[in-house]
This record gives structure tokens, C-alpha cells and sequence, in this order.
């Protein structure tokens, strides 16, 4: 696809969207869109409702990026819930669509959803992907540098991951975290188990505090305390709490790319200026 094709950045990056609903989330994420291609982006990612609860609104929006904004958008495909006839006709379409990219996920279960569907965990998604489209997508998976929250323990979160790999993934983005020592750990003992895709960090941008806090109870990563104490010492002060989010941000994403990390995956929510803050210092 046509994304713009110098980037001005010191690395490559993606931007992870969700799929609007309303006509004014719409105008929202055209407006994010345009800004956030200025930086180039690899690819732009569009989620997958838990349950398949997006179940038209995630192929309406990776259509939306790729025709209207010349984009390569990737869907993202969470089996938990979902049949393999389901997913066929979402895998059929995708490739319909001209879409290379997938990033294939368990998601959760809704609660009030009683049945897992005929997947149990996203490495059974990854098998059924390569077995239906043989090497017709590039298949992202998640991983989690600081675990998990559902799993026993980190090593056999780690063993899952490598499952996971093995069952034929070609790249992996991270969970969001604020240790760059967490990811740097997760990758060399990836690393030692054999796993060769690259492991892309995702970074969660910091625009406010209350939701980031609920965001992260939610998915187990940990926000560490001199960060959240001054988070909560700005209090309503939005703009303190953008500029320090976007310092902090920027200097993680510095000693990640230092570090060795092949690319950046920003969680945008739709919102294009917490990710345009750190794009510019990573940038300057
Ligand atoms: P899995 O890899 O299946 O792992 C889930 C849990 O099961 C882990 O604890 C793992 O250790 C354990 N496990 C795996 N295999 C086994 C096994 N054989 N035996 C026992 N335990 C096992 N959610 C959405 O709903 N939609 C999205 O679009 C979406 N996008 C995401 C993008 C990224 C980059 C990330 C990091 C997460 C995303 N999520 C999304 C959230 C994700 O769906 C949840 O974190 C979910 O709980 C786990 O999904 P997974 O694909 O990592 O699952």
C-alpha cells in the first residue's frame, strides 16, 4: 500500500486503532488517520471487539484505511467465542481486501458469553490461519513482557508465547509497559527459547490518568510508582500531565530503540495528539 514513504523517524512504527461506531467517531479517527500518516507509519492496526462483538466495524474500518486514507491496515482477529465458519468468511474477506497483515489473538470472553467457540487459545487461531490461507498473511501475535494476567506463572506464560510462535507467527507486539528492563528480559529469554520473529514493543502514549490507571489494572501492566505518584500529583492540570507523559514516553521509546527494539507500535485509542507528542521528541 501507499503509506508515505520516508519517515522522519529514527524507527519503524505502527499505529494500533480501534473500530468507530458513530459517524462522530468517525470524523475522529479520519482526523487521527491524516495527522498520524505524516509519520509514516509501517502499518495501522484496527481491533476486534471481544466475542466478535465488532463483528462488522472492524472489516468497515480496515476498508475505511486502506481506501480512503491509502493506509495498510491490518485487522486484528480474536477467536474466543468465535466458529471456524466465522473465521473463514473474516479470513476470506481480509484477503478479498488485499490485506497482508493480521494480528491474531484469543481476546476475551464478554462477560454474559458462556461458550469459548472452537478456539481455545490464540496458537489454535495461528494453526487454522496457516492451515486455511497457507503463507498468505503475515500473522502478528500478542506477548506480554510483564505476564499475562490470567496465566500460572511467567515461565509458563513464556512457554505459551513460544507455542504460539512455533505454530507459525511472524512477528509479535508486546502489551504496553513502562519497564523497558521487562521488555529487554522477555525478549532474551525469547531469544533463548529460539524465537527469531521480531518482537515489536506496544507503548501506550500517556494522556490522562484516570483511564490509563483502569486500562492497566485491566491488562496487568504495571504503571511504575514515581510515574503514577506524578501523574496523580497534576490532578486536573492536563497539560502537565500531557508534557511529563510525552517526556516519559519519548525516553522509553529512546532506550527501547537503543536497546535493539525493531520498531515501535503506538496504542492511539483514535487520539492522535498523546502519540504526535512523543513522534515529535523521538523525532527532534
Ligand atoms: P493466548 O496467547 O491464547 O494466551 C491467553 C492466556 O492463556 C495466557 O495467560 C497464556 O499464558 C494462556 N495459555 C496459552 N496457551 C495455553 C495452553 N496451551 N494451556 C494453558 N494456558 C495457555 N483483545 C481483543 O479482544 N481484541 C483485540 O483486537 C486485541 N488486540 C490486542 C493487541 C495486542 C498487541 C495485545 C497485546 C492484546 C490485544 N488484545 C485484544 C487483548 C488480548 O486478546 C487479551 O490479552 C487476551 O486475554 C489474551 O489474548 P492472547 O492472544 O494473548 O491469548
Amino acid at each position: 500500500m501507499n503509506s508515505t514513504p520516508h519517515s522522519p523517524l529514527p524507527t519503524p512504527v505502527s499505529f494500533e486503532f480501534f473500530p468507530p461506531k458513530t459517524d462522530e467517531q468517525r470524523a475522529q479517527l479520519d482526523r487521527t488517520a491524516a495527522k498520524l500518516k505524516a509519520w509514516a507509519p509501517e502499518y495501522v492496526s484496527v481491533t476486534f471487539g471481544a466475542g466478535g462483538s465488532t463483528l462488522s466495524y472492524t472489516p468497515e474500518t480496515v476498508r475505511r484505511l486502506r481506501e480512503e486514507h491509502a493506509l495498510d491496515a491490518a485487522p486484528h482477529l480474536s477467536c474466543m467465542g468465535g466458529t471456524r465458519a466465522e473465521i473463514r468468511r473474516l479470513l476470506e474477506l481480509y484477503q478479498a481486501m488485499g490485506c497482508r497483515r493480521i494480528v491474531a489473538l484469543r481476546g476475551d470472553l464478554p462477560s454474559g458469553m458462556a461458550s469459548y467457540g472452537d478456539f481455545r487459545y490464540a496458537s489454535e487461531l495461528v494453526e487454522f490461519i496457516r492451515t486455511e490461507c497457507d503463507g498468505f498473511f503475515h500473522i502478528e501475535v500478542a506477548c506480554y513482557p510483564e505476564m499475562h494476567p490470567q496465566a500460572s506463572d511467567a515461565h509458563a506464560d513464556l512457554d505459551h508465547f513460544v507455542a504460539k510462535v512455533r505454530a507459525g507467527a511472524n512477528g509479535a507486539i508486546t502489551q504496553y509497559f513502562y519497564n523497558a528492563d521487562a521488555y529487554f528480559r522477555f525478549v532474551d529469554e525469547a531469544r533463548a527459547r529460539g524465537v527469531t520473529v521480531p518482537i515489536v514493543p506496544g507503548v501506550m502514549p500517556i494522556s490522562q490518568y484516570a483511564q490509563l490507571r483502569r486500562f492497566s489494572d485491566l491488562c496487568g501492566a504495571e504503571i511504575p510508582r514515581w510515574i503514577a505518584k506524578r501523574l496523580e500529583a497534576y490532578r486536573d492540570d492536563l497539560e502537565s500531565i500531557r508534557s511529563f507523559g510525552a517526556d516519559v514516553v519519548a525516553e522509553l521509546c529512546r532506550k527501547l530503540i537503543a536497546g535493539g527494539a525493531p520498531g515501535i507500535h503506538f496504542y492511539t485509542l483514535n487520539r492522535a495528539r498523546a502519540t504526535l507528542a512523543v513522534c515529535e521528541r523521538l523525532a527532534g
